[in-house]
Formats: structure tokens, C-alpha cells, sequence
């Protein structure tokens, strides 16, 4: 490390599934590991298609207990990594432990949102294992960390909430030791640990946030997201082969774009890193040439892209004499805090609010609704939304981008109180067609 390169503002380095998927894309990870000059410290993703496995091992485990197929593809597909890159590390008691939870599930015919989070804890645990060793082999000084140990959360499962204040102070005690020692940690992304001291997930995707995490514990230099674009595209690159990697973008927008469905990132993400005001770069594991996506909190004015997001549901509200009475919408979104659902776009007419909800629609609470308001609930919507500090300053937009949609059936236009961002929503199977057309008008 060259003299006076600062251990104590590490640079965090997350690497997605893709990153993880493969000995060659292992190799590439091990090089970008190497290159960095001062501390470093890995956050990994389970590889690709493991979580999905894992859940589907679950499934399986609690219908028929027929897992034995799925659950042989999932060993191959790992030991063939571990032979490809001539390493051996000792995976056995992970297979045995899951083995173990695979027949519980199957014979108490049960899989509680708890042991389905414990099932999917593995496919983290398994691939840090094998960067950690593999680095090793590799002549790099590295050493595997379960984030159970290091990440606290509440008890809702599938989607735990952090208690930043024990979560900042284990990592540091944990990670900075090791990083003094010229250690690189290999952190499992995804996963903590409950109030009952069960593994826990952080929803899924969840791995960028723990790079985020682990980068506000330890005030990191810069967190680097490793994933396999060339940084966040103007738009999604399976509908617009096109779209075009934006060199910068403000924390703002990044939100905003993670909100509205730019894969890219988790939306939850940048946020431990806007609170240290840490610099967020998206780079891709195979073209480290490619300078990537700074996101800071410089804003730059201009329109960025057009995102979209489906499997939306629309919740429309409708009480006559009510809606002007005074009390009425804190009526309304005390049942969604209670019922712990949360509204994305939301809008009101003279007679009736709608908002925007994830897929599954939460049932108690469209019942609660209905004991004061008249309720509809419409299903399989998408929400496109164009995005930029730019929209805030260019007059006429509204109007070129509706001119672009006429076509399509749109509704609840909303603009961003930020004017960061214009959303609206068409059918679900619109939505593609949308998405081009805007890209269209605004970006070719
Ligand atoms: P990882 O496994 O590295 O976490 P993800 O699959 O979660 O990767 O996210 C990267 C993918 O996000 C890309 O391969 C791309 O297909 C998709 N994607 C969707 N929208 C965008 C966008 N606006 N910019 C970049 N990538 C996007
Ligand atoms: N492995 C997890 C998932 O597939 C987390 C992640 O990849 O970020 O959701
Ligand atoms: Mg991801």
C-alpha cells in the first residue's frame, strides 16, 4: 500500500450474482480486488440464480419433497466453480445443514417466512466462502464474514429492517481489524440477523444495500457496485438495445431511478451512502475499462431516463361526503401505515384518492378501507417514470411526453414534489411499448 494511504476510508466493492456466477467471472472479481491500492472489502451476492434456486428448493421441500433434483443442480453448479478454479473449499456442512432444514420443511409441511430466509442465507454464505478462498489461493489475504454477525434487523422477514446504530458499531469492530491487518473481508450481501437470532434477509436484491451498509459503518472512500452493464442506462437495455450508459448522476435521481425500477440498483441502497455523503460507483466486472456511473450528491440538470415498474396495483378510494371533510386522507394512510403497506404514486380528485401499491394487495387492509370508503382495486399496471433534475427546468414537457403516449391509456400523472421525476400509469402490457416511445422523444 503506498505511505500515507488512509486504512481507516476503505473502498467498499460489491459484486452482484453475475459477478459471482462463474471461475472466469471469479477471476475477473479477484483481479479488481487486487487492484485497489489501500484497504478494500468485498460484499458478495449469492451467484446467479441461486436465490431463486433456494426458494424454489423451499417449495418444493413443503409440496411434494421433491427437492432431490433441484437440490443436486445447486451442489454442481457450485462444486463445477470450485473445480474450475482448482480450489476445495470445505462446502460439505452447508450441504448438510440445508439437507437438514430441506427435510424439516418437508415433514412439518411448512415454510415460515423465517426458514425460507434461512434457506435463501446460503447462497450468500456459500459464494463468500468460495471468493474468500479462492483469493487466498490467489496470494491475497482474505477472510469470509457472515453478516449475521454484523447485521441486526427486526423480525420481518424477507425483508428485514436495520438497526443501523448495533449494525455500524459491529462492522467496525469486525471489519476494521482485519482491513489494519491488510485483510480483505468477503461480507455476505443479503442477510443479518433477527431480533430471535435467526438469519434474516434484506429483500431481495438486498446485496447492494449491505455494500451500502458496510459502507456507512466504515465511512468508506468511495462503494463500488461490480455488476455487468457498463453503468445505469438511460432506460432498461431489454427493451431499448440502444440505451446509453449516464456518466453522472445525483444521489436524487439515483433514488428516484432505483425507485421506479432501474434494476441496477436496489431502491433502499444509496441511502446509508447519502447519509456519509459517500460516492457510489456502478462498474461492470467485465469491462473494467469502462469508467462507469458516479452517483454523488453534485446535480446536474438535465433529463436522465425513463424508467418503468410493473406488477403495479391501483387502489382507488372513493367516499362522497367525505373527501373534503377534514381527517379523511389521515384516515386513509393510518391504514396503510398499520397494515404496513406502502403507497407509491398517490393522487386525488374531487371525489375519490388513488394510490399505487406492489402487487399483492394486502386484503385486511382494502377491508379496513371499505368500512368508511367505497374501494376498487385495479391489478397488473406499470408505472413509467421519466427522471432528472433537468425536468424541474425545462418548460414543455409534459406536453411532448403525452404527445409521444396518446396512443395509451394513461393515468395518475403525477410530477414528483422534488420535480425530479414525472410519473404516470398504463396497463401492465403497454408498458414496454411506452417505455420506447418516451426513450424515443427524449433520448435518440
Ligand atoms: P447484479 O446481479 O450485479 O446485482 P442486477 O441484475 O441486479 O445485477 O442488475 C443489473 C441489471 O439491471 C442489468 O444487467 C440490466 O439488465 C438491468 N437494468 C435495468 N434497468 C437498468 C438501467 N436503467 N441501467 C442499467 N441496468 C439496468
Ligand atoms: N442474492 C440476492 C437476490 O438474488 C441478493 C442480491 O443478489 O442482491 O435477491
Ligand atoms: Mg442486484
Amino acid at each position: 500500500m503506498p505511505e500515507g494511504e488512509d486504512m481507516s476510508r476503505p473502498i467498499v466493492q460489491k459484486f452482484g450474482g453475475t459477478s459471482m456466477g462463474t471461475d472466469q467471472a471469479l477471476t475477473a472479481v479477484a483481479g479488481i480486488i487486487r487492484n485497489v491500492d489501500g484497504g478494500n472489502v468485498a460484499v458478495v451476492s449469492a451467484t446467479s440464480g441461486t436465490t431463486d434456486m433456494l426458494i424454489r428448493l423451499g417449495k418444493e421441500a413443503v409440496s411434494d419433497g421433491d427437492f432431490e433434483a433441484t437440490f443436486a443442480e445447486l451442489v454442481q453448479k457450485h462444486e463445477k466453480i470450485v473445480a474450475n478454479l482448482h480450489i476445495n473449499p470445505d462446502m460439505s456442512g452447508f450441504w448438510e445443514e440445508m439437507r437438514k432444514i430441506l427435510q424439516g420443511i418437508n415433514m412439518l409441511g411448512e415454510l415460515s417466512p423465517n426458514v425460507l430466509d434461512r434457506l435463501q442465507s446460503f447462497g450468500e454464505r456459500i459464494s463468500a466462502t468460495i471468493l474468500a478462498d479462492y483469493l487466498k489461493a490467489d496470494g491475497i489475504e482474505a477472510l469470509m464474514v457472515d453478516a449475521f454477525n454484523l447485521v441486526k434487523t427486526d423480525n420481518n422477514f424477507g425483508a428485514g429492517n436495520v438497526d443501523f446504530d448495533v449494525t455500524y458499531k459491529k462492522t467496525r469492530e469486525t471489519l476494521l481489524p482485519l482491513i489494519e491487518k491488510g485483510i480483505v473481508p468477503v461480507v455476505t450481501g443479503f442477510i443479518g440477523q433477527a431480533e430471535n437470532g435467526q438469519y434474516i434477509t434484506l429483500g431481495r436484491g438486498g446485496s447492494d444495500y449491505s455494500g451500502a451498509i458496510v459502507a456507512g459503518a466504515l465511512g468508506a472512500s468511495e462503494l463500488q457496485i461490480w455488476t455487468d452493464v457498463d453503468g445505469i442506462l438511460n432506460t432498461d437495455p431489454r427493451l431499448v438495445p440502444e440505451a446509453k450508459v449516464l456518466p453522472q448522476v445525483s444521489f436524487n435521481e439515483a433514488g428516484e431511478l432505483a425507485y421506479f425500477g432501474a434494476k441496477v440498483l436496489h431502491p433502499k441502497t444509496i441511502k446509508p451512502a447519502i447519509e456519509k455523503n459517500i460516492p457510489v460507483r456502478i462498474l461492470n466486472t467485465f469491462n473494467v475499462a469502462a469508467p462507469g456511473t458516479l452517483i454523488t450528491n453534485e446535480e446536474i440538470e438535465s433529463i436522465k431516463s425513463v424508467t418503468y415498474k410493473k406488477n403495479i396495483s391501483v387502489i382507488n378510494i372513493c367516499s362522497l361526503g367525505m373527501l373534503n371533510a377534514h381527517g379523511f386522507l389521515a384516515k386513509i394512510f393510518d391504514a396503510f401505515a398499520r397494515h404496513k403497506v406502502v403507497a407509491d404514486v398517490v393522487s386525488t380528485s374531487e371525489v375519490s384518492v388513488s394510490v399505487t401499491v406492489d402487487t399483492v394487495v394486502s386484503q385486511p387492509l382494502i377491508e379496513e378501507l371499505r368500512s368508511f370508503a367505497t374501494v376498487k382495486v385495479y391489478g397488473d399496471m406499470a408505472i413509467i417514470c421519466l427522471v432528472g433534475e433537468g425536468i424541474r427546468a425545462k418548460s414543455g414537457i409534459l406536453g411532448q411526453l403525452f404527445s409521444a403516449v396518446n396512443e395509451h391509456n394513461v393515468s395518475m400523472v403525477s410530477q414528483g414534489a422534488s420535480k425530479r421525476n414525472i410519473t404516470f400509469l398504463v396497463n401492465g402490457e403497454e408498458a414496454p411499448d411506452v417505455v420506447v416511445k418516451v426513450f424515443n422523444t427524449f433520448f435518440k
